[in-house]
């Protein structure tokens, strides 16, 4: 499959610079992707290239939880490598755009139902960094990261998610960046196919984006035992439901990369607007 022909739609509408900003759900897998000469890295590199310019960049990534939610609000978040055992030159990508305490501080008072703390310790971690970099290259558009509280539900997560909304008006672009199915105890990255119950509930999760059933993907616990397999920790899942709790009911989405590899790894991504 050609996984840039979802997007052309999408590039078309890109030549209108009046336009709000998208929000989009990158699905990440493997930190090699990051490395480059796969189709992932290159259907990113072709988003970023169909993007207007953002006034800054908020990312959710799997790879940040916290007890209570929290901003980094630093001016030069480091790259963090919060992976192990893979090459040195994974460990050699840096990524030095600016933070934004600017946008943090606004995040903190956009959001009035739960507090958010500011950190100065995290940084832009490969869960941001390895979708961020190959969409804008030039690390010029300051970054920030929101985390995920371990100690909130998924329909707190949502509710919280919601508040983000007003920051595409400021010129945010706000990128969820996870994986829909993410098992690593099954994976098996001798494959590039899906298991069964993978790609059901793939599919499941695309066929209710697609109706626009929000309440269904909150309470994905509900959806038997491929939700349960599929998402045996919550961390990748989670920053999908803050994409669909920005985004407008007027929004369709348009997928790309939609595939399940490795078994247990889905890289479905979703764009709205
Ligand atoms: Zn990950």
């Amino acid at each position: 499959m050609n996984n840039l022909e979802p997007l052309k739609t999408f590039a078309k509408n890109a030549k209108n610079t009046d336009r709000k900003l998208p929000v989009i759900f990158i699905g990440h897998g493997n930190p090699m992707n990051a490395l480059g000469n796969n189709e992932y890295y290159e259907a990113w590199q072709h988003l970023g290239e169909n993007l207007p310019r953002p006034q800054a960049i908020l990312c959710v990534s799997a790879h940040w939880e916290t007890l209570g939610t929290m901003v980094t609000a630093m001016d030069k978040p480091k790259t963090i490598h919060d992976f192990y055992g893979f090459p040195k030159k994974l460990f050699d990508v840096e990524y030095p755009a600016p933070g934004s305490p600017e946008f943090a501080t606004l995040t903190q008072k956009t959001v009035k139902s739960f507090p958010i703390s500011d950190d100065f310790d995290w940084g832009i971690d490969h869960g941001t960094w390895s979708v961020i970099k190959p969409m804008f290259p030039k690390a010029d558009i300051p970054v920030f990261q929101l985390s995920l509280d371990r100690l909130k539900s998924p329909s707190l997560h949502f509710e919280l998610a919601k508040e983000l909304k007003m920051l595409r008006n400021k010129g945010v672009l706000i990128v969820g960046s996870g994986n829909i199915v993410h098992n690593l105890r099954t994976a098996d990255l001798s494959t590039d196919a899906g298991y069964d119950w993978a790609i059901e509930f793939d599919e499941k999760v695309k066929d209710l984006i697609n109706k626009n059933d929000l309440k269904s993907l909150v309470d994905y616990q509900n959806l038997g035992n491929i939700a349960n397999m599929s998402i045996p920790t919550n961390e990748h899942y989670l920053p999908l439901l803050y994409i669909l709790a920005v985004k407008e009911n007027v929004e369709q989405p348009e997928f790309f990369t939609e595939k399940v590899t490795a078994g247990s790894l889905s890289m479905r991504s979703v764009i709205f607007g």
